[in-house]
């Protein structure tokens, strides 16, 4: 049975049940005159969706935008099939990822390449969508759904170029994708997410100092659920990224690239032990995003060093 939950005035989260994982995905529907849909999940979590909206009461054909945060296939990857029972709705993208939702083969190549084929089939294949669906945005634009509901998005870069966050005016509430990082076992583990192939450092620092000066009231995390703690959120987030940086340009200076890899892949075990509560949680994040987060982490650190 699809779990739903208003988290704040007409927002509500349906968990998606990212990978058959509880408490994992989530997808928001903001519920004003227009509707919107904040992330979908893969097209492995559509059914769960529509199930979701059908709960709540509210019909796919009066959703009017469908908003990524970012393209990766656990965020956007459901779009082009839920599309085909929401005839009005509109995609808003950022304009660095809209042409691999128009045509998804490189993007699932990028996905099966680096989270592995048995990944790929838990997220199903990815249908294109119609190049006049989509709206690429850049960030600064402002949609309109209610007399009090107005959502302005945020070109957030970082954990990935084409991340966007959604700052909405009712509740104040902001949509961060995986810019914060994610946060799950009720807020126990918060870790920031950096997954190659493009994840940057100082992007993701830069794009947390800009969110810190919204003073947002909540977060809505993508991975999972809502929190009033938002400035210790984005803080941790930070703050866990430069002692990963300062970890791994110690270690790897001192005694090289496999002993760096070591010392970081037992922070983050150590960081993920809260997350014990949840057994497939818990062996999802310990299996696929450690290695996703140490994998983009050193790209990217090693990639400086050559750039250096
Ligand atoms: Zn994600």
């Amino acid at each position: 049975m699809v779990d739903i939950k208003e988290v704040a005035e007409n927002i509500l989260l349906i968990d998606n049940e990212l990978y058959s994982i509880p408490k994992w995905g989530s997808v928001y529907l903001i519920n004003e005159e227009k509707k919107a849909l904040v992330d979908t999940g893969p097209t492995t979590s559509v059914n769960t969706v529509l199930a979701g909206m059908e709960k709540a009461g509210v019909d796919p054909g009066e959703i009017d935008y469908v908003i990524a945060t970012h393209i990766h296939l656990d965020h956007a990857g459901g779009i082009g099939e839920l599309l085909k029972h929401m005839p009005q709705a509109k995609v808003l993208v950022h304009e660095k990822g809209a042409r691999h939702l128009v045509n998804p083969e490189r993007l699932m190549k990028s996905f099966a390449s680096t989270m592995g084929e048995r990944m790929m089939r838990k997220t199903g294949p990815v249908a294109p969508i119609d190049e006049k669906r989509v709206v690429p945005v850049s960030g600064g634009e402002v949609f309109k759904l209610g007399e009090k509901q107005s959502l302005r998005l945020l070109h957030t870069p970082g954990h990935a170029p084409h991340q966007l966050c959604i700052l909405e005016s009712r509740n104040n509430g902001l949509f961060s994708g995986d810019a914060v990082g994610i946060s799950v076992a009720e807020g126990k583990v918060l870790i920031p997410a950096t997954p190659p192939p493009a994840f940057d450092l100082e992007l993701y620092l830069s794009s947390l100092q800009k969110l810190m000066e919204l003073n947002a009231s909540l977060i809505y995390f993508a991975h999972f659920g809502v929190t009033g703690k938002v400035k210790e959120s984005i803080k941790i987030a930070a703050d866990k990224l430069k002692a990963w940086n300062t970890l791994v340009s110690q270690t790897f200076n001192e005694s090289g690239f496999e002993a760096a890899f070591t010392k970081i892949r037992a922070q983050l075990y150590a960081e993920l032990e809260p997350a014990r509560e949840s057994e497939s949680l818990y062996q999802y994040l310990a299996d696929g995003i450690v290695a996703m987060n140490i994998t983009g982490f050193l790209k990217y650190f090693q990639d400086k060093r050559k750039a250096d």
